[in-house]
């Protein structure tokens, strides 16, 4: 099952996608962590990408695209995969297009999490991470049973630099000009899938897993 998760940021596909992992046994790739992991290495990859993503804008496509390419030619992405928060751009998508047809997959499914912008602010700004297991909480929607400590595994919860209300704003104007125009691109793929993103977390994932099994 090859998935890749659309939206903008705090729709819910790093929430939907732990959901998926946890299902399916196949790896959950997400740009945003491989960039948060780089930064944290402190390697020449999360110095450049830091400047970035502090400013709420993108990573520029060539880096983005590379590590991505890399990324889905490992052996555990054989049989399955889901990308969250890639493609970004439209260049991003054609370089997607090549990489698959290299690879020899075809996408099962394009899910796009539908949330109206009015929402996300307080979605983004509430989001608590585990730094452990980079399990996602919302200290209002998705609480933590014990404060800041992850039901998982007892790790700190955090909150991302960029989940700061200034950055949220600018990350959705990103989102709006260069990401959103992807929907019509998918669409025209014919494996574009609407899921509404505006219902609580496991109706989110129900209405997911029936769409994708069709
Ligand atoms: P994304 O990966 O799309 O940026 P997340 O999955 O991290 O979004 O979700 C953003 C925040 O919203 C998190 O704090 C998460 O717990 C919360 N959240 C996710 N899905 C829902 C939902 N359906 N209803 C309410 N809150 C949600
Ligand atoms: P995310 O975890 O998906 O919210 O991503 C966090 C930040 O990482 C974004 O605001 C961007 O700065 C950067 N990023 C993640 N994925 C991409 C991508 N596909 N293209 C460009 N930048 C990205």
């Amino acid at each position: 099952m090859y998935i890749l998760l659309m939206g903008p940021p705090g729709a819910g596909k790093g929430t939907q996608a732990e959901k998926l992992v946890a299902e399916f046994q196949i790896p959950h790739i997400s740009t945003g962590d491989m960039f948060r992991a780089a930064v944290k290495n402190g390697t020449e990859l999360g110095k450049e990408a830091k400047k970035y993503m502090d400013a709420g804008g993108l990573v520029p496509d060539a880096v983005t695209i590379g590590i991505v390419r890399e990324r889905l030619a490992q052996a555990d992405c054989s049989k399955g995969f889901i990308l969250d928060g890639f493609p970004r751009t439209e260049e991003q998508a054609v370089a997607l297009d090549g990489i698959l047809q290299d690879l020899d997959i075809k996408l099962t499914g394009v899910v796009n999490i539908g949330v109206p912008d009015s929402e996300l602010v307080s979605r983004v700004t509430g989001r608590r991470i585990c730094k452990v297991c980079g399990a996602t909480y919302h200290i209002v929607y998705n609480p933590s049973k014990v404060e800041g400590i992850c039901d998982k595994c007892g790790g700190v919860l955090y909150q991302r630099d960029d989940d700061k209300e200034e950055t949220v704003k600018k990350r959705l104007e990103a989102y709006h000009d260069q990401t959103a125009p992807l929907i019509d691109y998918y669409k025209k793929q014919g494996v574009f899938i609407d899921i509404a993103g505006m219902q609580d977390i496991n109706k989110v994932y129900s209405d997911l897993l029936a769409a994708i099994k069709k």
